[in-house]
């Protein structure tokens, strides 16, 4: 028998395989532990290379590495992408027709990767084939599901940890790219990861030029007429896709739309022409995006609040893959807010607590007067300077009022006239202008009546704003407003309310690049 070759470096691998000069960021140090046979959780963003992570110790290690997976999609794209380079790779789902063949390849150990979904992994038939081959690693990606803290849990994630306990001499090696602290702890957790495998690589993208902005729908497309280059425009339903699509097509520039409701050659035709072109701007649903590879988008638009802040962050960071200049710009309006809190009315009591906390950081992402990169970043757990020079509020420092007074004659005037007025009936009561329905309705004669200030009444829209954003006044259908959450300790006077106005000499968008 030939001796037994010595197994290649690292960087051989990464050098002759995957053709890269070096490694990146966390890469290396999660690959080191992944060959040292340590258990670990690598938490690094969209972009940042998770793939390599465990597709090199793949390569070196004997024995095949069991990818688990949540996406047939992507599980197929990872897999053409490894077998370009050379990597043996297969997955075993239910849209492959060639699964025997698959089954017989892992058997005889051709495998270097198997990607499997959850569902199909912590079955029985498959731990029992399992036993069949050497297991070499296996790699649990978009691990947060695995969390009820994380923004998209699921179940089928929790039937793992058997399967891996089973085959505790294996390696795991859990990946994510969001993942605030407390997220972070229960993956490791629900995974069986002691503490100190827990690797954080950086999630500053110092590149982008974060912008948050209420705003009324009509302003997208001048805002998108603003921002050069090829974008997406991230819109909450197929309808609006298609509508702000055609307003911008009507500001002169080239937009198309996607979303789940169209043909899917269509919908690939559309993706294509998107990835291919330097100006083009793509409105779509956020199914759009995932495993897409275009490093040279310019800006990601919002039009409407995310889900999360872990959404804002992956979805905004496909802008500027490249490194040059980008613009992520979300538009919100306090109604989201109203429907992001009723949504929680629907879901299970114990998922509440998490999905309220949320929105709660949602809502200070947009209400800061502060550096909007330092919010981000601290939910991430880091510990950001105070100011980064590269978001709307450092760049324009918006002038901050003390609104605690004057939330509290806010709050007063909504509760007086019934909770069931709108802003504008409100805004009428607190300056004291009369007209027929304010004396018909008895409203001249409340204890509220005229007690704002020209001088103040200006805030009072911004005001009503963050005080729904932050969930202590919530709209009904029609507008009317009700006090809701903290109301009655802002009433009191038990809480100090702060709110950033944009400095209103200044009309340029603070998302807008320099030139
Ligand atoms: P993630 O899953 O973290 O979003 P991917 O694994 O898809 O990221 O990798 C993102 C891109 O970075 C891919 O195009 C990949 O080929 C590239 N990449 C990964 N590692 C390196 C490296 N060390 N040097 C250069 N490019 C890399
Ligand atoms: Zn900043």
């Amino acid at each position: 028998m030939a001796s037994v070759a010595p197994s290649p470096t690292p960087s051989d691998v990464l050098h002759r395989i995957f053709g890269f000069p070096e490694f990146r960021g966390q890469q290396e140090q999660v690959v080191s532990r992944v060959l040292a046979g340590q258990r670990t959780l690598a938490i690094m963003p969209t972009g940042a290379g998770k793939s390599l992570c465990y597709q090199l110790p793949a390569v070196i290690m004997d024995g095949t590495c069991i990818v688990i997976s949540p996406l047939i999609a992507l599980m197929h794209d990872q897999m053409r992408a490894a077998d370009a380079v050379g990597i043996r790779a297969a997955t075993l789902t239910s849209a492959d027709d060639n699964r025997a063949e698959t089954i017989s390849r892992f058997r005889a150990g051709e495998l270097d990767l198997l990607y499997v979904a959850p569902e199909r992994a912590s079955g029985q038939e498959f731990r029992n084939l399992l036993r069949e081959t050497k297991i070499a690693l296996f790699a649990i990606d978009e691990a947060h599901c695995v969390s009820e803290w994380g923004h998209d849990f699921r179940p089928d994630y929790r039937l793992l940890r058997p399967l891996l306990d089973d085959f505790a001499e294996v390696p795991r090696l859990a990946l994510t790219a969001t993942a605030d602290t407390h997220t972070r702890d229960d993956i490791a957790e629900q995974l069986g990861i002691p503490h100190d495998g827990v690797m954080v690589a950086g999630f500053d993208r110092p590149n982008i030029r974060y912008a948050a902005e209420a705003a009324p729908n009509s302003g997208i497309a001048a805002l998108v007429k603003s921002l050069p280059g090829a974008g997406i425009v991230y819109a909450q339903t197929r309808d609006r896709t298609e509508k702000i699509a055609a307003q911008i097509a009507e500001t002169g520039r080239k937009a198309l739309y996607y979303h789940a409701g169209m043909e899917p050659q269509t919908r690939a035709r559309a993706q294509a022409e998107f990835v291919s072109s330097e100006d083009m701007v793509m409105v779509a649903t956020v199914a759009f995006g995932m495993g897409i590879d275009k490093p040279d988008v310019r800006f990601v638009v919002h039009a409407g609040l995310p889900k999360s802040i872990e959404s804002y962050y992956q979805e905004s960071g496909r802008a500027g893959r490249d490194g040059d200049p980008a613009v992520a710009h979300m538009l919100w309006s306090a109604g989201d807010f109203t429907r992001a809190r009723m949504r929680l009315n629907e879901l299970p009591p114990e998922r509440r607590e998490a999905e309220l906390a949320r929105v709660a950081a949602l809502s200070y992402l947009v209400e800061t007067a502060g550096c909007r990169r330092a919010v981000l970043l601290r939910h991430f757990g880091e510990s950001p300077p105070e100011s980064c020079g590269n978001c709307d509020n450092c760049l324009n420092a918006p002038d901050v009022h003390d609104a605690t007074e004057l939330s509290r004659k806010l709050l007063s005037a909504a509760y007086r006239t019934g909770q069931m007025f709108g802003m504008g009936h409100l805004e009428k009561v607190l300056t004291g202008s009369k007209d027929d329905r304010i004396t018909q309705l008895g409203h001249d004669q409340l204890s509220v009546f005229g007690i704002v200030s020209k001088a103040e009444a200006a805030m009072l829209k911004p005001l009503s704003r963050a005080l729904q954003a932050r969930g202590a006044m919530v709209a009904n259908e029609h507008g009317g407003l009700k006090l809701a959450g903290d109301a009655r300790a802002i009433m009191r006077g038990d809480q100090n309310i702060q709110i950033a106005i944009v400095k209103p000499d200044n009309k340029r968008r603070a998302g807008r690049p320099d030139n």
